[in-house]
């Protein structure tokens, strides 16, 4: 496995892939891998076949941050994740630096004032809970995409509206990539794998299920239904449900439309829900269609 730091290393490298015949596939992350990310990167040697190559970034990235939250914090183990990259057999890690990614201000050709932003789908759920969140993500894969690329790119589906909106970045601008949806996995009680649940103190971590066990309960109001039930109602029966566990606090819970990601009054089969959840000081997201 190959560790590459540089953007103009990345680049040659990708370049000479190409001309090699050689399929890309990407799967961008922040680190800290668990089983979730391993999953992308088997779907990702898929699409890109036994002769092709998998590329695995590791960046925290900085612009997808708000100021209150937590960048500086977010958990970190690079010695941990080279050893799963390349047992998971991916042939480039591409780590770049804060440096290579946002040239500093005064560096001649430095400081960064370009963004990508796309206008709909992020304006929901994530985007209204985090202002300039995605503007972080769509221009940092943005900008991964020109550095690596790739023939494909994968995705989990743990972050359900992120994945739609590179999509739609990727069409609207004409990345030459196609985007991968990978299931979300989960611990044995349901709680969805993320670098985040190592913030969950011992008493936090088993109401953290609260998530799982509130999609359960709305997919099966939902199926057991003979008619569309109202979504509001639906909505006030899982957050009653969510805050009878001590440390949980509900953001949102959302059901909507899962093409435009536009909210409904009526959930029924085929409405996709997403909930965003405190438990403690650590928020958690999950979602699923209905
Ligand atoms: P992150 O490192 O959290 O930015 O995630 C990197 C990629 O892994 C994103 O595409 C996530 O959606 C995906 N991912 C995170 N958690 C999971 C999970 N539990 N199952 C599948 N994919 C995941």
């Amino acid at each position: 496995m190959r560790q590459v730091t540089t953007v103009s290393g990345m680049q040659r490298l990708a370049r000479r892939w190409k001309a090699e015949g050689q399929g890309i596939g990407f799967v961008p992350t922040m680190g800290y891998l668990h089983a979730g990310h391993l999953s992308l990167v088997k779907k990702a040697r898929q699409c890109a076949g036994d002769d092709g190559k998998v590329v695995v970034s590791i960046y925290v990235n900085p612009l997808q941050f708000g100021p209150q939250e937590d960048w500086s914090r977010y958990p970190r183990d690079l010695a941990r994740d080279q050893k799963l990259c390349l047992e998971a057999g991916v042939d480039v890690l591409f780590i770049p630096t804060d440096e290579e990614m946002y040239p500093a201000a005064g560096v001649p050709g430095g400081a960064h004032s370009t963004y990508v932003i796309e206008d709909t789908l992020s304006r929901r759920l994530e985007g209204a809970s985090r202002p300039a969140h995605f503007r972080g993500v769509t221009t940092v894969v943005a900008k991964l995409f020109n550095q690596v690329l790739p023939d494909y790119a994968v995705f989990g589906a743990k972050d359900y509206q992120q994945a739609a909106i590179v999509q739609r970045m990727a069409r609207d601008l004409n990345f030459p990539v196609k985007i991968v949806a990978a299931p979300t996995l989960r611990e044995a009680d349901g709680l969805a794998l993320s670098s985040r649940n190592k913030y969950l103190s011992e008493e936090e971590r088993p109401q953290a299920a609260i998530l799982w066990q509130a999609i359960q309960q709305a997919k099966k109001a939902v199926q057991a239904a003979p008619e569309p039930l109202a979504a509001d109602a639906l909505k006030q029966q899982l957050v009653q449900l969510i805050q009878s566990q001590p440390a949980a606090r509900v953001d949102y819970v959302d059901f909507f439309n899962p093409a435009t990601l536009e909210p409904v009054a009526q959930a029924q089969h085929g409405t996709h829900l997403a909930l965003a959840v405190y438990v403690g000081k650590t928020r958690l997201i999950d979602n699923a269609g209905m």
